[in-house]
């Protein structure tokens, strides 16, 4: 169906970058507004639309309407099957799915609440998605389904990260007379070692492998070429498995820094930034039956999305969508019509049939 591909390209042309969601959030309501089966309500440049029915068995689909800042020469362009250019796997072949999804499924199965969101790919304090539950009943359901690029199959769950700034102080002198002072850079180095050696062991939950990452992300430091420094910092990001929550995952990072941390040299730890993953939860009969109608193995979902943030209001979420992850954010990010199409059937199928 290159209808499908049409609208995906018509979608990558609103350019929507994050925080600049007006013009595709206007196009998502012009677009479902003729529709007497939606309704439509639209939240800042966010819009929801709901079929009838109860909030009990409703499944909701959920797609952020922003992009990443485009690469420069990164255009949009079609080579046979493909389409090339900024969003078109990260997610606006999935925004056109949910598009005609909500149009052409007058009656699903099931009650559906299409999720149209700002602001996914910056910090999570932005995300649409806060604008949405603030608003009381507006976004529920049994189960969510977000688009994320996973190329057809299910990724399920995801990762929690946090990141913890480590700052180090010292005493200055002058580089000639070392011994008159304290290097924090050479007291941090000690913590960095002591990082950088770590190798977290994976997680297996449900049968999936949730890998470990622990990364020093960056570090900062020095006063001159001739003095010997009094601070210096790092920041390191740690990607954890759901079945750890933020404040374990925080403890145990802690906990192989504070063997070189010294508050009485003004030494500090903080949490920057942090959230905990989603379970997730293959034995949901929305998820099992997406799981059985999708090609291969569901795998764990690599990184954090806002399946933690249905997760932690009790909705049992997972990402299934036509792009290539590994093609997120990519100067070569395109989408392939065949995975374009055959999501979309399978969504339909699932959406039509009864799930349980
Ligand atoms: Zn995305």
């Amino acid at each position: 169906m290159t209808a499908l591909l049409d609208l995906t390209e018509q979608l990558v042309d609103i350019a929507s970058e994050s925080h600049h969601e007006g013009a595709i959030a206007d196009f998502v309501v012009q677009y479902l507004a003729p529709f007497g089966h939606l309704e439509v309500i639209r939240v800042n440049h966010n819009v929801v639309a709901k079929t009838a029915g109860d909030d009990a068995q409703r499944i909701i689909i959920g797609g952020h309407l922003d992009t990443v800042p485009r690469h420069p020469g990164q255009v949009t362009r079609r080579e046979g099957d493909l389409l090339f250019g900024l969003g078109t796997a990260d997610m606006k072949s999935s925004l056109a799915i949910m598009l005609e999804l909500a149009t052409i499924l007058e009656v699903p199965a099931s009650p559906v609440t299409y999720v149209f969101y700002a602001c996914e790919e910056v910090g999570r304090a932005h995300s649409g998605l806060n604008d949405l539950f603030a608003v009381p009943n507006l976004v529920k359901g049994e189960v969510a389904l977000l688009l994320e690029p996973t190329a057809g199959g299910v990724e399920a769950g995801c990762q929690g990260t946090l990141r913890l700034a480590v700052s180090f102080g010292g005493v200055r002198a002058h580089t000639a007379r070392p011994f008159r002072g304290v290097n924090a850079i050479h007291r941090m180095a000690q913590a960095l070692a002591a990082v950088a050696q770590v190798q977290p062991e994976p997680v297996v939950i449900d049968g999936l492998i949730y890998a470990e990452q622990l990364q020093v992300v960056s570090v900062s430091g020095g006063v001159a070429g001739n003095v010997v420094p009094d601070e210096a910092s790092f920041a390191v990001n740690y990607r954890f498995a759901p079945s750890t929550s933020l404040a374990d995952a925080e403890q145990w990072v802690r906990s192989l820094i504070e063997p070189f941390v010294d508050e009485t040299q003004g030494d500090t730890i903080n949490l920057q930034d942090g959230a905990g993953g989603a379970m997730p939860q293959l034995t949901d009969p929305v998820i099992a039956k997406l799981v059985a109608m999708s090609t291969g193995q569901p795998t764990a979902k690599v990184g954090w999305t806002d399946c933690a943030t249905f997760f932690e209001r009790g909705i049992p979420a997972c990402n299934f969508g036509p792009g290539d992850p590994l093609l997120a954010h990519h100067p070569d990010e395109h989408v392939n019509a065949k995975t374009l199409d055959a999501s979309y059937d399978v969504l339909f199928t699932l959406l039509s049939e009864a799930a349980r």
